[in-house]
């Protein structure tokens, strides 16, 4: 292929998700030609090139990434699940295959989406860097994998072997076709579950809406060549400034 044909060629891992199908939309307009890779087929996606599986399986993600020279890693198992073996073995064991995968196929750039919470103690932060360390006490077992899939990933970038690392942490995602947040928020409320206060009211979090999120990923992406700075580093991606919760 053409390098610059190559180039606009980019596969979605998790492309079926509520991040990935925002992520493929904005591709697909900017002019990328996408492949989503899904363990499940959603009715929403736009016209693709889809492929089911299940990343942690080599040669089914191969085909997917046949002449990609962009791979964005957006898939998770849902964090409210308390099955620990199923993150271990999709977001540690299965980051790997992806990492070899890519690597296999000759994909040049890989970014993840990572999370914000993967430096989350338990105490507020406000104006957070990048710099700030690792959670040492995760706050649940899907942040403890999301912090070895991040490790795993930038630590995979290799200049001199020509593959290019990226991750993204976002926080809690709002916007069209959430599954989760404001639902769950809305039912929450609704069954008069939200009269309760943890703390004292001052409690903070952050939201991001999805197209913010998606910009970032496309941002990183579009920045990560051989020179740039970013290689192999984490972004943290967030709205403004954190709301009182
Ligand atoms: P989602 O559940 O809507 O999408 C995840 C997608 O991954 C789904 O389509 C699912 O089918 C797919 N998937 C799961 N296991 C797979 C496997 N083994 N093989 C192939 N595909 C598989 O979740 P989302 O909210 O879009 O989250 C996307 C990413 O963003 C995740 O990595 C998540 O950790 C991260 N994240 C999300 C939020 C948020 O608020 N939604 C916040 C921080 C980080």
């Amino acid at each position: 292929l053409h390098l610059k044909q190559r180039n606009k060629r980019c596969a979605v891992i998790g492309g079926c998700g509520f991040l990935g199908t925002h992520l493929v939309e904005k591709l697909l307009d900017r002019g990328y030609s996408v492949s989503v890779f899904d363990i499940l087929q959603s009715r929403e996606l736009p016209v693709v090139n889809f492929h089911q599986g299940d990343l942690c399986d080599k040669q089914a993600l191969l085909p997917a990434l046949k002449d990609v020279s962009l791979v964005f890693h957006c898939a998770s198992p849902p964090p409210g699940s308390d099955n620990c073996a199923l993150f271990e073995r999709v977001n540690i064991q299965g980051t790997r295959t992806v990492i070899q995968a890519c690597i296999e196929a000759g994909v040049e750039r890989l970014v993840l989406t990572s999370s914000a919470s993967v430096v989350f103690e338990g105490k507020d932060i406000k104006n957070g860097r990048e710099d700030l360390p690792y959670a040492k006490k995760p706050i649940d077992y899907y942040t403890q994998t999301k912090i070895e899939q991040e490790k795993l990933v930038l630590r995979a970038c290799d200049k001199e072997k020509g593959f290019l690392t990226v991750a993204i942490r976002p926080h809690g995602i709002f916007g069209p076709r959430d599954p989760q947040l404001v639902p769950i928020l809305v039912d929450s409320a609704r069954c008069g579950k939200m009269k309760f206060i943890i703390g004292d009211g001052t409690n903070l979090v952050d939201f991001t809406f999805v197209e913010n999120v998606v910009h970032g990923h496309i941002l990183a992406a579009e920045r990560l060549k051989p020179d740039s700075p970013i290689c192999g580093k984490p972004y943290n991606i967030t709205n403004d400034e954190p709301v009182r919760f």
